[in-house]
């Protein structure tokens, strides 16, 4: 499709802003709404239903009164895959319009948004369904005369919290393998990225997950995601955003009836290029190509970029050309490759980080500017920093915006010490052919993801979640089906 076929499309969408409750889309019982702006040009895309504390309640109440009756959580673990494949299915068959609501609601290019985020909350869908009739529970190996069974329960109802860089697919991320576990959800949606939520609930209805099972809540953080962390009888609650609320979410859970927690917080990610790696370019580009893809909001931003000094005035040439290739452009055209941050708000929280590099000393290689302010959308250049020691705010702080921040080092250990000293321990890299400095690094680094030559490989199959203050448990991966399941030992005496 064509820019002018996007736009065409866009305007004559009809949102739908209310909620999903017990398998019907309904207003706040307050009747109250907000505004859902679109960052790309300040357009009004639709009236939120304004959530609180009552209709968490009755989104929980539905859960509830589901996972009780079975209708989910009793069925066959192949009757539900059969479902979550169905839904993959109709994902994709929606793919433009859920391409087209991600991009308007947050901003994101639509070309990633076609590309990246409906191929990849799909691909969970069915990945998750796929697993769920493969995975066998235990036979202990306890004396003759007892049998003791180790079994996977679903937890029950499960709440989860998302937030809005890839609305879509965080909240796959929690639902997928919640849902094939067999418990009931209540997903809470950031309130800046409301509407492919709600889609998805809808759709997951459309695949055949009874009424019920799947609600959307829609609201602000402090009033519906607290009331759901703070729930009596919500059983888990798993959460993706910043790791000052993940904090409140351990808090709330022990005010409350000690929900199990899962937290994927925020990054500072080290990526270390070493005079050792032979294609310097190479990694420079990369390097840039990650920090400044989806316009730099990603928890997994590779945000440090620290450099052997031998190397560091070849790596900042190519960074800065490479950036080149990252214009702030209408998101609504598939040529474009950067597109509008998420609002207003954080648009001038990003900006201030300038000032900020500026004040400890840092030099201004690149960008550092707003963009397009003449279409009302919120656009920031590609921005780098260079000469950042790592003890300044830009380097310690998630700036969660299309900033790099470079550090030069003079050793390969100085590079590790550096990497480490942050409160994050998300994603790192380091590119180098030394064999035993790949390791010697990568065992170094305190980080749940480590890439050696590459930055931002993906796939289903591997856990994804972080160290220190980016983290308890993990995303992805069958280790993920255990956050969303309680075991249960049974013990059956055999002899008299
Ligand atoms: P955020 O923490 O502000 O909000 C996330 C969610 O929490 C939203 O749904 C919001 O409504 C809710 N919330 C906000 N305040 C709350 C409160 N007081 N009580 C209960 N709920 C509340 O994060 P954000 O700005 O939406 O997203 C950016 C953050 O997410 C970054 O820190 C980023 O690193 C992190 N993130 C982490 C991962 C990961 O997998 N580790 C992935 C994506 C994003």
């Amino acid at each position: 499709m064509t820019r002018e076929d996007w736009h065409n499309r866009a305007a004559s969408l009809q949102i739908d802003g209310r909620g999903l409750i017990d398998g019907k889309r309904v207003a706040s019982l307050s009747e109250e709404t907000f505004a859902s702006i679109s960052p790309i040009d300040g357009r009004l895309l639709t009236d939120v239903a304004l959530m609180g504390a009552q209709d968490v309640d009755l989104a929980v109440a539905s859960a509830r009164r589901t996972f009780e009756a079975g209708v989910w959580s009793g069925r066959a673990p192949a009757e539900r895959k059969a479902v979550l494949r169905r839904l993959a299915d109709l994902i994709r068959a929606h793919r433009d319009e859920l391409a087209l609501l991600e991009t308007l609601d947050m901003g994101k290019p639509i070309s990633d948004s076609t590309s990246i985020d409906v191929r990849a909350t799909s691909n969970c869908f069915d990945w998750y369904g796929e697993a769920i009739d493969k995975i066998y529970d235990e036979v202990a190996p306890t004396a003759a005369n007892t049998l003791a069974l180790v079994t996977k329960e679903p937890l029950g109802v499960v709440a989860a919290v998302v937030p809005w860089n890839f609305p879509m697919l965080m909240a796959a991320w929690k639902v997928a393998p919640a849902l094939a576990m067999g418990n009931s959800v209540v997903l809470k949606p950031a309130e800046q990225s409301s509407l492919t939520a709600l889609r998805l609930g809808e759709l997951a209805l459309e695949a055949g997950v009874p009424p019920g099972v799947f609600n959307v809540v829609t609201g602000l953080g402090p009033e519906v995601g607290r009331a759901l962390g703070l729930h009596m009888d919500v059983d888990g609650l798993f959460f993706t955003g910043s790791t000052q609320v993940g904090k409140y979410f351990m808090e709330y859970a022990a005010q409350s009836n000690l929900k199990k927690i899962g937290l994927e917080l925020g990054g500072k990610s080290p990526n270390i290029i070493l005079k050792s790696y032979r294609d310097t370019a190479h990694a420079a580009q990369t390097s840039a190509r990650s920090a400044f893809f989806n316009q730099g909001e990603m928890c997994t931003c590779p945000s440090r970029l620290i450099v052997e000094r031998a190397v560091h005035d070849e790596v900042v040439e190519v960074l800065t050309k490479t950036a080149a290739e990252f214009v702030p452009g209408d998101p609504l055209d598939p040529a474009t490759t950067m597109g509008a941050l998420v609002d207003h708000r954080h648009t001038e929280r990003v900006l201030g980080f300038v000032d900020t590099a500026r004040e400890d000393g840092a030099d201004l290689r690149l960008g550092g500017t707003r963009e397009r302010a003449e279409t009302g959308g919120c656009y920031v250049a590609p921005t780098i920093f260079d000469n950042v020691r790592n003890e300044m705010r830009v380097a310690q702080q998630e700036i969660f915006g299309p900033m790099l921040s470079v550090i030069p080092v003079d050793s390969v250990d100085e590079a590790i010490k550096v990497a480490n000293d942050s409160c994050y321990g998300l994603a790192s890299a380091v590119w180098t052919d030394d064999l035993s400095t790949a390791h010697h690094v990568s065992r170094g680094i305190r980080a749940g993801l480590v890439y050696v030559n590459c930055y931002d490989c993906d796939d289903m199959t591997v856990p994804f979640g972080g160290f220190k203050q980016s983290g308890i448990g993990r995303d992805k991966s069958l280790h993920a089906l255990d956050k969303y399941a309680e075991l249960k030992t049974t013990w059956i005496a055999l002899g008299r």
